[in-house]
């Protein structure tokens, strides 16, 4: 049983071969997904999912790339969309200063926002940081999540994992950690106490070897279990359902379910 905790099932690439995609996953033992939004329609479409498949989880959000087009309307709909029973996060938000596709003084200004928005509504947050360490850290100091969050991808260095893991946040491993020239990634992972660490697939992105460059899909999630079983050399099945219950406890579905 494993917990695919980001991915992007609802993009158009799956159009075609959606039902096979979710029959791989079953088959393969991935038992639960979150999907991810990243704007207001594809927060939609997650929760959408969520209602019509039950192992499918919903985050909510707007992220740094999107900052720009966030209206007063959007955090209404937003916030509505966060009662629904399975929306189980807030995110992804964040900052991402490699592709800059948003000014940076409006990144952070609504990556600040919602977090108070996660606050008002009880719901941990999903962090995306590109190239931002920095002004992230200083961010999530200066406004602390309430209900924790999650940093996806984590792509940052051991010093920062530290502060991270002391203010309570988990880290989630993506297709990066079986790269080649992970050996970065692999260290800091080494580190990380395994009650905090996540696997995810960020479906369709991020592909991890030995099939990495083609799509992406939650059934690959395997191949982050298998390397963090691996870099702490213990039993597949102890990483799966660690990990499965660090979801639990972050996304709080013990709960709510
Ligand atoms: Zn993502």
């Amino acid at each position: 049983m494993i917990w695919d905790t980001h991915a992007h099932l609802d993009d158009p690439v799956y159009t075609e071969d959606f039902v096979a995609v979710l029959e791989r996953m079953g088959s393969s033992g991935i038992s639960r997904m979150t999907n991810v939004g990243y704007d207001l329609p594809s927060s939609e479409r997650s929760v959408r999912l969520a209602q019509d498949y039950e192992f499918i989880y919903a985050a909510i959000g707007i992220h740094p790339h999107n900052a720009a087009e966030a209206k007063d309307e959007t955090w209404e709909r937003l916030l509505r969309l966060a009662k629904q029973p399975k929306v189980v996060a807030w995110g992804e938000i964040g900052l991402d200063y490699y592709r800059d596709l948003s000014p940076r003084s409006i990144q952070k200004e609504v990556f600040i926002h919602q977090i108070k928005l996660a606050n008002e509504v009880g719901l941990p947050i999903v962090i995306h940081n590109r190239d931002a360490h920095q002004d992230v850290l200083e961010i999530v100091k200066a406004n602390p999540p309430r209900c924790g969050g999650v940093f996806h991808c984590y792509s940052g260095s051991w010093e920062m994992a530290k502060v991270l893991l002391n203010m309570g946040f988990y880290l989630s491993f993506a297709g990066p950690v079986t790269y080649k020239n992970a050996r970065h990634t692999v260290e800091v992972a080494s580190h990380v106490p395994l009650g905090r660490i996540l696997v995810e697939t960020d479906s369709p992105y991020l592909t991890p070897e030995p099939r990495r460059g083609k799509r992406n899909e939650p059934t690959y999630v395997r191949e982050i279990v298998k390397k963090i079983a691996e870099i702490k050399n213990l039993p597949f099945e102890d990483i799966a359902s660690q990990t499965m219950r660090n979801a639990e406890t972050i996304f709080n579905t013990r709960r709510k379910v």
